[in-house]
């Protein structure tokens, strides 16, 4: 009746009215849940296909699979989004499992704050909290069969020659002279590497597979190393450690999971993860699906780099709002449900590709708008005196919290004699169509009355306008008879005895240019890219005296600024604000044209 051609799209149309409709009633976090249904990316496509051939014993069980060796990023929250984010779909489950077979940068600190940063993004892994290196006991029991099986050697080629032997892309491999060891002596070698009798390297454990496979990964991957490491958790119980290729697809059948999402670059290692599986005859064959890794444009996501930016200072810490990192996009104001409304709308490919970090900022300022309360700040003062306003006298003026959401109520901002503008907001010669304050001409105060400039003064050394002299209408209130009288301009101000001083921390994209992608982030300069503006800091601003008891943490829009998050530096003193973003949509422009 509605003239669609299919149910999909009649059903897509009514979604689309029942959520305007939801909006226009005041409902703004509704979530039609077919919506979730709807996606249609290939994992989904996968696991539905899946589900409808019976495997896996109908359930869906994923897992996010961080190493503790480092503070988690933006792309690993695309990860635990659609990880999280799948199992919810599918009523399945998913696993928090430390991926920590590699000792060498692990620590427990990093597990902490992994865990941390999941529950804020708003996931619970319940009672299935797992580490890897757990499993060592039952990964080294598999190596062992494998062993039995004739299917993995000991090899004792030196590094240099395994990685000659091991050929090119169009060259085959050669096979090693120990790679017919007899199985007791494999055996043998194995416990005693495991024993510590060996020094790094002296040993590895290799896959029996085949050196002229055209997938360099089948020519025997190592599957255990040497390493007289402390492991942060497990101290010096081994002396070897099982490789990602050997102890991911186990670690993952271990657990039951279903579906093992993975990046791109483990595609050409899938070969591998099923041989490992088979080969071991576990009773689980999990699937590995990858798919492509977030990028952002101008700024960092290895791990790698980013130590190295906070390790030389480069930045403040892990948290430093600039960073991609979820703490530092959190101290810089970012919500758990705008990032996970970012990860929802890139959607998963199978092609990488570079993501303008204006995706991200349109996703903080949709939710910012609906739930950040307006308040006045001036970042940069200038002192305006309005001559016929009393002195001492001092109007509470009423000033709604938020138009978007009128359940928020208003408050009350003071007005007095003394004010403080932009020193932008002000020209002794204006420019064309500049539609703020210059001498002769009108604006209207946010919330109060319209004002006429009347005067200044001026430094005399300098030149610089110090004091604009104003009159006020006081037939022009905000809300009174003469309210809807009409300025071209209106500008935010504070009273200026009544002001709480601020710092304000404004940021800019942390690395100069564009489409920095990731082979850009691959250069060994990066440091000569980052942006010297990324942090640009105002100490002498004023806000509203509402702000003196904000708890650190809380997000404000200062109106014509943008979005503000006081930061935890914050004294009695002085408050401290990271500028979220500002209210510019420089995506809905590119979306636009
Ligand atoms: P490392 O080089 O230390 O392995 P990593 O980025 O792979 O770094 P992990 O801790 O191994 O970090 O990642 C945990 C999970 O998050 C993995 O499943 C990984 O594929 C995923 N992940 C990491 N970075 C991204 C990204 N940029 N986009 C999407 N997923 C990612
Ligand atoms: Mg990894």
């Amino acid at each position: 009746m509605l003239g669609l051609s299919s149910d999909r799209q009649s059903f897509q149309f009514l979604a689309t009215v029942t959520k305007r409709l939801c909006r226009e009633l005041g409902f703004t976090s509704f979530v039609m849940s077919s919506d979730l249904h709807n996606q249609q990316d290939f994992i989904r496509s996968k696991i539905r296909a899946d589900l409808e051939a019976g495997r896996f014993g109908g359930q869906v069980h994923t897992r996010f699979p961080p190493e503790p060796n480092g503070h988690l990023h933006i792309g690993h929250a695309k990860s635990i989004c659609l990880n999280f984010g799948i199992a919810q779909e599918f009523s399945g489950k998913c696993n928090l499992r430390l991926d920590d077979t590699n000792p060498a940068k692990e620590h427990m600190d990093y597990v902490q704050s992994i865990q941390e940063d999941v529950r804020w993004l708003g996931f619970d892994w319940e009672d299935r909290l797992f580490f890897a290196s757990d499993y060592f006991p039952q990964l080294y029991a598999f190596a062992v069969g494998l062993i039995k099986k004739g299917r993995a050697y000991v090899d004792s080629l030196g590094a240099e020659d395994m990685r000659a032997f091991r050929g090119t892309l169009t060259e085959p491999g050669r096979e090693s002279p120990y790679r017919n060891r007899a199985v007791a002596d494999n055996l043998d070698l194995f416990a005693r590497m495991k024993d510590g009798e060996f020094a790094d390297g002296a040993h590895v454990l290799r896959a029996k597979i085949d050196m002229a496979a055209s997938n360099i990964n089948m020519r025997d991957p190592a599957l255990y190393r040497i390493r007289r490491v402390l492991h942060y958790r497990l101290g010096t119980s081994w002396c070897v450690y099982p490789t990602y290729d050997f102890a991911h697809p186990l670690s993952d059948s271990l657990e039951g999971i279903s579906h093992s999402l993975c990046t791109l670059e483990f595609e050409d290692h899938r070969p591998l993860y099923d041989w490992v599986l088979r080969e071991c005859e576990v009773a689980c064959h999990s699937q590995q699906i990858e798919f492509a890794r977030l990028n952002v444009a101008s700024t960092v996501m290895s791990k790698r780099k980013l130590l190295q930016l906070v390790e030389e200072r480069h930045v403040a810490g892990w948290d430093d709002p600039r960073l991609p990192t979820l703490k530092g996009l959190r101290r810089r104001g970012y919500t758990p449900s705008a990032i996970r409304t970012f990860c929802e709308r890139i959607g998963v490919a199978k092609r990488d590709s570079v993501i303008e970090m204006a995706l991200l900022e349109h996703a903080i300022r949709e939710d910012l708008n609906q739930t950040a309360q307006r308040v006045m700040g001036v970042l940069r003062p200038l002192r305006v005196i309005i001559e016929n306003y009393p002195e001492g006298q001092v109007e509470e003026l009423e000033a709604v919290n938020n138009p978007e959401d009128p359940s928020q109520g208003k408050r009350k901002v003071p007005f007095s004699r003394e004010l403080l503008i932009e020193q932008d907001d002000f020209r002794e010669e204006p420019p064309k169509k500049f539609f703020r304050l210059s001498p002769g001409q009108e604006v209207r105060l946010r919330y109060a009355y319209i004002v006429r400039c009347v005067g200044l003064e001026k430094d005399p050394s300098t030149g610089q306008v110090t004091v604009v002299r104003c009159t006020y209408d006081p037939d022009s209130k905000s809300g009174g008879s003469q309210a809807n009288r009409k300025v071209k301009g209106t500008l935010h101000w504070v009273s200026q005895h009544h002001a709480m001083p601020a710092e304000v921390r404004l940021y800019e994209p942390l690395l100069l240019g564009q489409a920095v992608s990731s082979s850009l982030e691959e250069e060994k300069d990066f440091l000569d890219l980052l942006n010297p503006r990324s942090l640009v800091t105002v100490s002498d601003c004023r806000v509203e005296p509402c702000l003196a008891h904000a708890l650190a943490g809380s997000r404000f829009q200062f109106e014509r600024q943008g979005y503000f998050c006081l930061d935890p530096d914050s004294t009695q003193q002085q408050l401290v604000f990271n500028r979220t973003v500002s209210l510019r949509d420089s995506w809905a422009k590119i979306e636009k044209s």
